[in-house]
């Protein structure tokens, strides 16, 4: 059987997984921090650490594993370099069109395959559901600090020409995705009305309760910083407050606008919703779904497509990249 690590390079935290081609070994969330701020070396020494975590917690030797699997957060090349002005969690000067890839590969002497963090855990949500099935294609969504999204089309995680494929978080709305009126919404990414100014926990803070607010007077998050309010209002949410409610449901109706116009490029056989907006009650998480799905105008033939969520949660990245890892062998 291949072994193989996976490590998924978040900005605060390492996530590590084993995987021997058909099992993963590591139940439990194997963590160790990230470090991203103190430099390149510094990160690749901690992602070397992972990996003998890794082999800690299966007790594999070093020379046993036959490739690893790598993915973090974009923007980041197909073959895992980094932007020439850095990215989201690197932006020192030393990470400016950094191999981060190539390093890792360099270090531990082992092929090392690369994709972004949302890729990765579309291809684990995939591959849980599908297995290595050709003919299925799903789409996933991951909505978190940011929006991450990610394509599988007849079993193979798109990438694309750059790695810039799937960054779903910044395709446009259609201009009628809100039947309650016109929020107006700008993205980090500079532009107006994309999926990831509503659905994302930057979309709350930057437009979301900046339009509800005013229409909820005396609401008890007008008191609060917008930074700290914004991380309040999915636990609100949870315990019915109108308000809070009302802003799922204002992402509810994007998620659904955006899930219409990916059902026409791919009629895909799946949807997967993942990231901390599911870390919700089951209650809420259901509901949700539900708006979601209620919000699509689907057709007839296409109305009982699979609108599920990602699995094992924060596992998924390292999950995703070691089974990529997989594939990616010869
Ligand atoms: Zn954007």
């Amino acid at each position: 059987m291949a072994k193989i690590v996976g490590l998924d390079l978040g900005g605060n935290s390492i996530n590590v997984t084993a995987y021997d081609g058909s099992t993963f070994l590591i139940e439990g969330m194997a963590e160790l921090p990230s470090l991203v701020t103190q430099g390149p070396e510094t990160c690749i020494h901690q992602l070397h650490l992972g990996f003998q975590k890794a082999l800690e917690l299966t007790g594999w030797h070093a020379s046993d594993v036959v490739a690893v699997g790598l993915d973090t957060p974009g923007p980041i090349s197909a073959d895992g370099v980094l932007c020439s002005k850095g990215a989201t969690n690197f932006s020192g000067e030393g990470y400016w069109n950094f191999d981060l890839r190539g390093a890792l590969a360099k270090t531990l002497g082992l092929p090392v395959s690369f994709l972004n963090d949302g890729n990765a855990a579309a291809l684990y949500a995939h591959w849980k559901r599908f297995g290595n099935d050709p003919s299925k294609t799903s789409v996933s969504l991951i909505v978190g600090t940011g929006l991450g999204g990610g394509v599988v089309a007849n079993g193979s995680v798109l990438v694309g020409k750059v790695g810039f494929a799937a960054e779903l978080g910044h395709v446009t709305l259609p201009g009628d995705w809100y039947p309650d009126g016109t929020i107006p919404a700008r993205c980090n990414c500079g532009k107006n009305s994309d999926l990831e100014s509503i659905a994302s926990l930057t979309g709350i803070e930057l437009n979301l309760l900046p339009y509800f607010l005013p229409k909820y007077p005396g609401h008890p998050l007008a008191d609060l910083p917008i930074k700290e309010a914004a991380k309040k209002v999915r636990g609100m949410a949870e315990k019915g407050d109108e308000m809070s409610r009302a802003i799922f449901r204002a992402q509810a109706w994007a998620l659904a606008a955006h899930i219409d116009q990916m059902i026409n490029v791919f009629d895909p056989d799946a949807i997967f919703i993942g990231g901390g907006v599911i870390e919700a009650s089951e209650e809420m998480c259901a509901w949700y779904l539900e708006k979601i799905r209620e919000s699509i105008p689907f057709r007839e033939e296409q109305r009982d497509l699979a609108i599920e969520i990602v699995p094992d949660g924060d596992k998924a990245g390292a999950r995703g990249a070691a089974v990529f890892a997989l594939q990616r062998l010869p």
